[in-house]
């Protein structure tokens, strides 16, 4: 049995070439073969073009060890991957009378009548095994040959997906020695992408196994940790290797793994301290406080719809008015801070332009016991861009400045 095969996946249709519909098929079967373990190194898309299909089943051929193509197998002259595969894997055609038997069944079944060309979906591959298609008429199949495995699906989701699943997998898991693969996302926040990808360094970027791969999204970047290998427990042990020289370089931005988010984080802080938040916004109201989820006796808040209603009601001095916003977020967090453990402040002008002007943009502050944190963001209430960001920015500091408070040197 040959271990760690690699695969190569193969979406015929022009309609893809075309733009008309997405590939979502090598989507969904790229990711079957990666929990089996299957690394897949290439992915081809072909229109329906008898030598074009055939050759790129040759080409993978040369390169993997399973071929996996999809698409091209019902009965009109435009489906021609039963002749390619037949064509690639240097066979000719063979004529199943059981195959076309089925086929008229269901046709009878379905009350319609089986035209001639139905009967092409009867011929597979010389010495082809067939894998049963209960879900379609198209029959799928699988050729053994010396330079590796082909294996051909139907293009209708539903189908490929049935068979892929229920008769593929456990096939390969039979023929082949798979290796297991796991993952773990390291979630960081308040570092950008290309300063993490530097304190990681290429020497880590670069290993094969395990893979290192960032993704960034508003104000977080994950860092997505992949290995192979045997055993479940032996890929387990790579990883946490990894993972141990990963936070040796980026631990301090390290909020939490694969399904925590900032909003957990921050919020199992506060519990576990028991700590208490008081939240100040004016013009983006809500944003900063639906982040603790809902009703919390963790959380207190004040909103207001634009900055000059904040600073009536906390009765600003005139001095202090006359501050930018940026000073005077600060100001207001370090005053509600020291009636709670921490604060955050968000003075946004709900009528201003995205860019309109950098100091009236968004003012963000968050202090605590320690010390106080602002940033002012040039975007005005109605960028969309503001209800991502602030709020990532603003949980990401206070996650920074409590968890340095409370755990670190613990
Ligand atoms: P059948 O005979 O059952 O139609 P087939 O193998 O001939 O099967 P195709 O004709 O190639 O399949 O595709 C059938 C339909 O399946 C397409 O019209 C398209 O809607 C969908 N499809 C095909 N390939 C893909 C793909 N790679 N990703 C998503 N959808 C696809």
């Amino acid at each position: 049995m040959r271990d760690n095969p690699n695969a190569e996946l193969i979406a015929i249709g022009t309609e893809l070439l075309l733009g008309e519909i997405t590939d979502t098929n090598s989507v969904f079967m790229a990711r079957q073969l990666r929990d089996i373990g299957v690394n897949v190194f290439f992915m081809t898309t072909v229109g329906d073009n008898l030598e074009r299909i055939s050759s790129a089943v040759s080409d993978a051929l040369d390169r993997a060890e399973i071929v996996l193509t999809c698409g091209g197998l019902g009965p009109t002259v435009d489906d021609m991957t039963r002749q390619a595969v037949a064509n690639a894997t240097d066979r000719s055609l063979e004529f199943h009378q059981h195959l076309y038997d089925d086929i008229a069944d269901r046709f009878r079944g379905f009350g319609t009548r089986m035209t001639e060309n139905n009967r092409q979906q009867a011929y597979l591959p010389e010495g082809a095994r067939l894998i049963e298609n209960p879900v379609g008429t198209a029959p799928a199949f699988v050729v053994e040959t010396e330079r590796g495995t082909v294996i051909s699906l139907p293009g209708v989701p539903r189908e490929m997906m049935y068979l892929m699943t229920g008769s593929v997998l456990p096939y390969l898991s039979g023929r082949y020695n798979l290796g297991v693969i796991v993952a773990r996302t390291l979630r960081t926040a308040g570092v950008g992408e290309s300063s993490l990808d530097d304190m990681i360094g290429r020497d880590l970027l670069n290993e094969g196994n395990p893979s290192v791969g960032l993704a960034a999204h508003h104000g977080c970047v994950d860092v997505r940790v992949t290995a192979k290998a045997a055993t479940k427990e032996a890929a387990t042990s790579l990883l946490n290797d990894m993972q141990a020289r990963l936070v040796s370089r980026i631990g301090e931005h390290v909020f939490g793994e694969d399904e925590d988010t900032l909003e957990s984080v921050v919020l199992q802080l506060l519990e576990r301290y028991q700590l208490y938040v008081h939240v100040t916004e004016a013009g983006h109201t809500g944003v900063l406080s639906a982040c603790f989820g809902g009703e919390t006796p963790h959380l207190s808040s004040s909103s207001f719809s634009h900055p000059d209603e904040t600073y009536r009601a906390l009765r600003l001095q005139p001095e202090d008015m006359s501050l930018k916003d940026l000073a005077v977020a600060a100001a207001i967090a370090e005053r509600e801070a020291r009636k709670v453990d921490a604060s955050l402040v968000l003075l946004s002008y709900p009528d201003l332009n995205e860019n309109a002007d950098v100091e009236q943009g968004s003012a963000i502050a968050v202090a605590t016991a320690s010390g106080t944190r602002f940033r002012v963001y040039g975007f005005g209430a109605r960028s969309n861009l503001a209800t991502e960001w602030l709020p990532r920015w603003g949980l990401a500091n206070l996650w920074r400045m409590l968890r340095r408070e409370h755990e670190d040197g613990m």
